[in-house]
């Protein structure tokens, strides 16, 4: 195990930030510390990096205990959302300062920042000024510069939350290319489920300062641990007294499926390839049903027409308990 957390506690006045949180992120994995704003994903990762202390519990990094460490001595690289550069320093000169501070040799410098600055592509920038970069050259630029000390573990709080959507999505693509790569234990923030879906290995979700439940990407969408976790890692809708999923009902125009229920298609929205039947049931539900908009058609579906639904063969269900804030 790389990084374990055990019973952290961390109060802001009388806020309880994190409580009693424990987990252990595994080495060489990359992992997503997902959950709603205001959950605690910052201040653990924070905690873990030594830039914040907490009350009660404790952090061990490789089986070293980190709890009392200063920040430089946990050996840990990180990437904020803003990250802070030298702006009067060219892109090569960034990603050298922490080499050049730890006074290493001049040669083994310049080979170390070739070999990086190759690494996330951007060899041809070497000499400009990081404002003559793009915000997501920049950010490849922190994470060129946060590696160049080989750290044991690469911390990243929302390191690409600032762009715009499309280059978001590219980044992603190469941080688990280059994760793949390097294989440095990464643990990285983040508050958009597909983010995490997409690029981790392991996902933490976190709410309230607790963690719901720790899984592969698979395993937290397939079985979760309960509906706040459904419902954080995409679309659900209840029937019944249960959350599920809004394509993982089945609708009918007749009442052949035992143990349907009775509805009213109260709207129809047509998105691209999908249709989105609201439905509401005899027992008052206000159910959302997902199919793709051949199904809908060949069924005859419309606006006001009776429908009988049913969970789906090896839908996924979760009593409904908690609300989701
Ligand atoms: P986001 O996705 O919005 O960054 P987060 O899950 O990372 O959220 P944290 O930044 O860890 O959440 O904050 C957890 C809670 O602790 C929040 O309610 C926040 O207001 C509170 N908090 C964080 N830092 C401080 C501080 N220095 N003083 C007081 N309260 C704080």
């Amino acid at each position: 195990m790389s990084i374990d957390v055990s019973g952290l506690t961390k109060r802001f006045g009388d806020f309880v930030a994190l409580d009693d949180v424990t987990v252990s992120l595994p080495t060489g994995q990359l992992t997503a510390l997902l959950g709603p704003s205001g959950g605690g994903k910052s201040t653990l990762l924070r905690i873990i990096a030594g830039l914040d202390t907490a009350d009660a519990g404790s952090v061990s990094i490789e089986g070293v205990d980190a709890t009392r460490l200063p920040p430089q001595k946990r050996n840990v690289g990180f990437v904020f959302q803003h990250y802070a550069v030298f702006k009067h320093l060219s892109v090569a000169r960034n990603v050298a300062f922490g080499l050049e501070i730890r006074k290493r040799p001049k040669a083994e410098v310049a080979e170390r920042v070739d070999e990086l600055l190759k690494l996330v592509h951007l060899s041809q920038f070497a000499h400009r000024l990081p404002s003559q970069l793009s915000g997501g050259q920049r950010q490849r630029m922190a994470l060129a510069r946060a590696l160049a000390v080989e750290p044991k573990v690469l911390l990243l709080d929302e390191p690409f939350g600032a762009l715009d959507a499309k280059v978001r999505k590219e980044l992603r693509e190469w941080l688990r290319r280059l994760h793949d790569e390097v294989h440095v234990t990464t643990v990285f923030v983040t508050h958009d489920q597909e983010e995490a879906l997409e690029v981790a290995d392991e996902i933490v979700v976190i709410n309230e300062g607790r963690v719901e439940q720790v899984g592969t990407p698979d395993a937290l969408y397939d079985e979760p641990a309960n509906d706040f976790v459904m419902s954080f890692l995409g679309d659900v809708t209840s029937l019944g007294g249960a959350t599920l999923r809004p394509h993982d009902i089945e609708i009918a125009t007749a009442p052949h499926l035992p143990g349907s229920v009775e509805g009213e298609v109260s709207r129809l929205l047509r998105i691209g390839f999908e249709v989105r039947a609201s439905v509401l049931t005899v027992d008052g539900d206000d159910v959302t049903v997902v199919l793709t908009r051949t199904h809908a058609r060949s069924l005859g579906i419309e606006e006001g027409g009776t429908v009988w639904l049913t969970p789906s063969a090896g839908a996924v269900v979760v009593p409904r308990m908690k609300a989701v804030g």
